[in-house]
């Protein structure tokens, strides 16, 4: 999946204790806010978490008082509405604490129930021997879990007590018909499942979620008839149970046949409904799926992990006006009652649950076969002028992969479309890849350099998904690195393969920085961990998976060269085509061609399992290099900076010199031990260690080294290439940020950038000047933050006052004007607001058919959006235009007002859904959440929302993502703990709001150490 460039942190509870998961312990960590249907809600067990837990604490006056004290710092145009925050806060009250469940007398009884179980469980627990809960158990494990069966929905003893399914049975193959009903919003379902038995049993187990299940019989070869069987639910762990009428036999084959109905989910998760307006501006419905990672179960009962591979043959009735898309090609059609048909589609390869999906819409396609396969582009009919360069580009890639893996496309077809309202970025369902518009489509006349690099690169990861992912799929989500590492690192690669124009390697360094920042928190985690829960899955999918992922394979090919790492991935794919792995079974494929001459499993392990990253601290003397490594982690612990002396990675260090030989240059050092010694041939003038920061750390120097770098930028800036640029600038903030290095040398190293004209050093010293201005001004500061940017702006005057509007020159020169002139436009500097002014009511003028340069056009919008009337009129033109791209810089124009009223109308109007879809919001409150006005109000208005977020976003993605976002709140640390504290012990332990808090505290002291420099100095 591509996750909207924005990460989705979720909880993430180290268990390894207990690894069997015994019930009690999860009845009480069941999060109160587990994403619920409405008619989910009443589960008994659910509601029973709150007597194991609740013993009733009322923090609710702190939420008054946050209310209030944020109301003061908006001052008066916040307290215009503050009433109505008020009653809202009423309300949201009484909601906070009853999201978990309205208790009936029914589940109170059942509550008591299962509260005098669990006391006797934990009891039992409690004087069980220790080794009760480790891998290895007491040699009599299965015993003791006997005692925890935890009980179904009808009262009976559930046969099964893991949240893993167990491996007794297996699914062969999934024969489903599905029938959607877009006018009542309803389905309904039916799946035989083929399953093969591996051990004897009297059940089968598996996943259903929010299912109604009408009827479920059992049949087998050997049998006359199909027999009836129960079915036992367990719905806090979506699983059911059926129960045979007969023992299973080993190796036999059984075919359960279940009938169920449910609702087409209102999220963006599941089987869902979106409403588009077609081109005549009528309401129309849609029905798409989003299965990864758990929701294929609430489509069909289904052994839902990754592992449990199997073929699919679907059957889609749906009404003739409408069409129908699965994973694989059309078989047949057929007419089944007045006005409906069957669309049968051809049986799918052996895959996971997670990738199956099925679309029914009413959307337009173009084609193109290159390869036996026919790849298409699905988008609404009125944006069909828009798909052209997705489809030269997925032909384009398509046709790379498989040159470059040697490994053919397996499938006849391709579909790559484009979802009117979609919440990721995009999902690789094998053969029917869903995107959201932004991230497919292409306008000539309104999308930028940068949108095009949006779309070529989603479009590289999800076809990368292809082959890493679909045809070879982590076992379990632990290793999801390896699904979405790899594809990142892939969409990086075949880009700058096959588009090379587009310099995307920049981009990637871009990511790796702000990933960095991250797992230098002690809230990170290794890419590789334990995970059981549904929230622990789901959190897996953040910077962390993708990027760092991405960064480790990048580091590694680097180490052990481009022909032995195609080698390797070329050999793991084939090894493991159409099964699962672990992370070992890659790094087994790579020892297989490194043959010995290097482990790289004993090194990626380090990386891997082990959260954060080296700092590496380089000492010159003479010809010797003393290099040593310890964690860099950015603590608010102590003032003196120490790290926990435990971690040890195998670094494969590469450093230039002014004396570097071409031909060996760079050169490389596997740094394994806690400190070494590199012998150079002579002495050098300087050395540059994580040449173009291709390693995953960072590196501090002695000051001698520092100043032989600084000095080499001013003097002689190519010396270096600009990634190497970028990567000093980076480090020395970085170092700041411990208190390493003085902030001012840090800013004396910016003085070269007079000398710069790259976009990768520029956009990593705005980026650092930024958070600056941030800390300053949100903290009231406003004339300090003024001189910042003075300062900044004596270093790039001359670059700004050169630049055109236009969208002339390479994506490179494009990139800088658009990233240079927003910067300036921002903070008024130059003549910036005159020029964007000017084009803004020329386009105004002209009711918006005159065209505007693309780079340019968010900084035009943003510009003309701070007039009243020219707000207004931007609005107008979003609502009509059909160009996403346009709407995009349209959104974001519109939510950077500082007009409190208009970004309250611009939240709540995006919540609802219609004249601005709620896909937007993640959007719309990132960029409010940049003014001063508009950071305390997006945290007001998450907090006033927050239920209803959570519960249309399925998950605590984006919205508290964004929450926990590095630069923002440096005032709300009391009101941000708060806040999650009052939510339930879950939430607390969120990763993203531990994230939060740690930023907020690294802010502070960022504050306490810095501020008075600046002061003096600016
Ligand atoms: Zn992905």
């Amino acid at each position: 999946a591509e996750i909207y460039r924005i990460q989705l942190p979720r909880n993430m509870i180290e268990n390894s204790m207990f690894e069997e998961e015994p019930d009690v312990v999860d009845l009480a960590k069941e999060p109160c806010l587990h994403p619920l249907e409405p008619d989910e809600v009443e589960y008994e067990p659910r509601s029973s978490r709150l007597l194991v837990r609740g013993l009733g604490e009322n923090e609710m006056d702190e939420d008054e008082e946050d209310y209030e004290s944020s109301a003061k710092l908006l001052g008066m145009s916040f307290m215009n509405r503050s009433t109505g925050l008020r009653n809202n806060a009423a309300g949201y009250r009484q909601s906070s604490d009853g999201s978990c469940s309205v208790p009936s007398l029914r589940t109170m009884v059942v509550c008591a129930i299962v509260l005098v179980i669990a006391v006797s469980v934990i009891m039992v627990i409690y004087l069980l021997p220790k080794c009760t809960f480790t891998k290895e158990g007491c040699h009599k494990k299965n015993h003791t879990m006997e005692l925890i069966y935890p009980l179904a929905t009808n009262g009976k003893r559930f046969p099964w007590a893991k949240t893993r399914l167990p491996s007794n049975v297996v699914p062969l193959h999934y024969d489903l018909v599905l029938q959607p009903n877009l006018t009542t919003t309803k389905f309904a379902g039916s799946v035989q499942i083929t399953v093969n038995v591996i051990q004897v049993t009297w059940n089968i187990i598996l996943h259903s979620s929010g299912l109604n299940i009408t009827k479920a019989t059992l049949t087998s070869a050997g049998w006359n008839q199909a027999k009836p069987v129960a079915v036992l639910e367990y719905p806090i762990r979506d699983q059911i149970a059926v129960v045979a009428p007969d023992a299973l036999l080993v190796g036999q084959n059984y075919t359960l046949i279940i009938d169920y109905s449910s609702n087409l989910s209102d999220t963006y998760y599941g089987f869902y409904k979106v409403s588009y307006k077609d081109e005549h501006a009528e309401k129309r419905w849609l029905a798409a799926t989003q299965f990864e990672p758990l929701a294929a179960r609430s489509a069909f009962p289904c052994f839902d992990e990754p592992a449990f591979k199997a073929t699919f043959l679907i059957k889609i009735q749906r009404d003739e006006q409408h069409s129908a898309l699965s994973n694989m090609p059309k078989n047949i059609t057929i007419p089944v009652a007045a006005g409906i048909v069957q669309d049968e589609f051809s049986v799918s390869l052996k895959m996971s649950t997670y990738l199956v999906a099925f679309i029914v819409a009413n959307l337009k396609n173009i084609s193109k076969e290159t390869n036996r396969t026919l790849v298409s582009i699905y988008a609404m009919p009125q944006k069909l002028g828009q798909v052209e360069h997705a489809l030269d580009t997925a032909v384009k890639l398509l046709e790379f992969y498989q040159k470059y893996f040697h490994i053919e496309y397996p499938l006849q077809k391709l579909d790559l479309v484009a979802i009117p309202d979609f919440q990721a970025g995009a999902m690789e369902n094998w053969g029917l890849i869903t995107f959201r518009e932004t991230t497919l489509l292409f306008d000539n006349k309104t999308s930028s350099a940068m949108d095009k690099k949006l779309v070529t690169a989603v479009i590289a990861h999800e076809l990368a998904h292809q082959w890493f992912g679909n045809l070879v799929t982590m076992e379990w989500w632990n290793d999801l690195w390896l699904n979405e590492g790899f594809a990142t690192f892939m969409e990086y690669f075949a880009m700058d393969r096959t588009f090379p124009e587009l310099q995307t390697d920049e981009e990637f360094l871009k990511v790796r920085f702000k990933t960095m920042m991250k797992d230098s928190l002690n809230a990170s985690h290794p890419i590789s961990s334990a995970v059981q829960s549904s929230e622990q899955i789901e959190e897996m999918f953040d910077a962390l998976s993708y990027i760092k992922g991405a960064s480790l394979l990048l580091m590694l090919k680097k180490y052990i060269k481009h022909d032995s790492f195609q080698a390797g991935i070329e050999n793991y794919l084939h090894n493991h085509s159409y099964g699962s792995t672990r992370s070992d079974d890659l790094w087994d494929s790579m020892n297989e061609i490194t043959n010995g001459t290097l482990d790289v499993k004993k090194l990626m392990k380090t990386w891997i399992l082990q959260k954060g990253f080296p700092l590496v601290t380089v000492k010159r003397q003479g010809k010797s290099l003393h290099v040593q490594q310890e964690r860099f982690l950015r603590s608010v612990e102590s003032e003196n900076w120490t790290s926990d002396a435990s971690y040890l990675w195998h670094i494969p260090l590469s450093y230039t010199t002014n004396k570097c030989n071409p031909f060996l240059c760079p050169y490389a050092y596997l740094l394994d031990q806690k400190s070494a010694t590199i012998e150079l041939q002579e002495e050098v003038a300087w050395v540059k260690f994580n040449v173009d920061m291709n390693g995953y750390y960072i590196v501090h120097y002695a000051e001698d080294d520092w100043n032989a770098l600084i000095d080499l930028l001013k003097n002689n800036l190519t010396a270096l290439s600009a990634k190497d640029r970028a990567h000093l600038i980076n480090n020395i903030f970085s170092l700041v940020g411990i208190g390493k290095v003085p902030l001012l040398k840090a800013f004396h190293l910016l003085d070269y950038l007079v000398k710069e004209n790259h976009t990768a050093p520029i956009s990593q010293a705005l980026f650092q000047v930024n958070l600056i201005y941030d800390l300053v001004e949100k903290r009231g500061m406003q004339d300090l933050a003024a001189r910042v940017v003075d300062r900044v702006e004596k270093l790039l005057r001359s670059k700004i006052d050169q630049q055109t509007w236009t969208d002339d020159g390479t994506i490179s020169e494009r990139e800088f004007r658009s990233t240079v002139l927003a910067f300036a436009c921002s903070h008024h500097l130059g003549n910036c607001r005159t020029t964007a002014t000017k084009l803004f009511e020329e386009w105004k003028a002209s009711n918006g058919t005159k065209s505007l340069p693309t780079d340019v056009m968010k900084t035009v919008f943003t510009t003309g959006a701070k007039t009243d009337d020219g707000w207004e009129f931007l609005l107008s033109m979003y609502t009509s235009s059909v160009s996403e791209a346009e709407k995009h810089k349209m959104l974001e124009a519109l939510a950077s007002t500082e007009d409190v009223r208009k970004l309250i109308w611009l939240m709540q109007t995006s919540l609802e859904g219609d004249l601005i879809r709620a896909q937007e919001l993640s959007h719309i409150i990132a960029t409010v959440i940049q003014s001063l006005p508009g950071h305390l109000l997006a945290w007001d208005f998450v907090k006033e929302n927050w239920e209803k977020l959570i519960r249309k976003w399925h998950t605590l993605n984006l919205e508290t993502a964004y929450i926990a976002q590095p630069e923002m709140h440096i005032f709300l640390t009391p009101q941000v703990k708060t806040f999650f504290e009052s939510k339930s012990e879950k939430v607390s332990q969120l990763r993203c709001v531990k994230e939060a808090i740690e930023t907020i505290q690294l802010n502070i002291k960022w504050m306490e150490r810095n501020l008075a420099t600046l002061q003096q100095w600016l």
